[in-house]
């Protein structure tokens, strides 16, 4: 009982210190705070920990992997939590992300975009969507190509049951905040081409745990933050 409650001020207090660092950094660039949104990526977590968040007003978790997210989500179902996949995707399991979540992060192609269109459950409200892009170009990261990106949009765009949102992105890491910023300023000005064709376009999904600062700076509307919030996860690369 005294580990819960401890957890439980911690978690608490992290996403006060959280919301105060948003504010300091909005102000220093700039920035309306009600322009961000704060996305806690939960996983690994145990449920126990997303409750606690909850309770102290997070409503919009992430996650990376269906099986866990699937059995967090029917968890939790007595809670009004809206729910983003921000994971890599398998082809043969785009339907339960279709029926299970809010918003879909990190669509890498268009196979992707054009099977959760297909599948997602008409009862539901469209589907939020971002597509990702590998915007430090890393063979080892999934993602569109700056110079594919305005191909797929003109199609997702027209894709029934999705809302094209915006764009997302993980960066190569990068330790100064001049080299996080340059990376995100490149988001920046391919979201603002994208707006100039569609302005309903209105989501850059970036900002991290250690980068939050630079993202801010180069206008992301949704900060994706794991470890600021529960913690620091047990698997290493994760
Ligand atoms: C894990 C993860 C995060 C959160 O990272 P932290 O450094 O823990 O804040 C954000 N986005 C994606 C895609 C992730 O996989």
């Amino acid at each position: 009982m005294t580990e819960t409650s401890s957890n439980s001020t911690n978690i608490a207090e992290n996403l006060t210190q959280i919301q105060l660092n948003i504010s300091k950094f909005c102000q220093k660039y700039q920035r309306d705070p009600q322009d961000i949104k704060l996305l806690a990526v939960s996983k690994t977590r145990p449920t126990k920990d997303i409750r606690l968040a909850y309770s102290a007003g997070q409503t919009q978790f992430g996650e990376n992997y269906l099986q866990e997210s699937l059995q967090k989500i029917h968890d939790l179902s007595d809670l009004a939590i809206e729910w983003h996949f921000i994971g890599a995707i398998q082809s043969n399991k785009t339907r339960e992300l279709a029926e299970n979540f809010a918003w879909v992060h990190s669509i890498d192609r268009l196979k992707i975009a054009r099977r959760l269109s297909n599948q997602r459950t008409k009862s539901l409200p469209p589907l939020n969507i971002c597509l990702q892009i590998n915007i430090s170009e890393e063979k080892s990261k999934s993602g569109f190509n700056i110079n594919e990106v305005e191909v797929a949009v003109d199609e997702v765009i027209h894709l029934p049951n999705l809302r094209l949102r915006g764009l997302m992105a993980i960066p190569a890491k990068a330790d100064s905040l001049e080299e996080q910023r340059a990376t995100f300023a490149e988001m920046k000005s391919l979201l603002k081409t994208l707006q100039t064709k569609y302005p309903q376009i209105d989501t850059l999904s970036m900002g991290m745990t250690g980068d939050m600062e630079a993202a801010i700076a180069e206008g992301s509307t949704m900060l994706r933050i794991g470890t600021a919030i529960f913690g620091a996860r047990n698997l290493s690369g994760l």
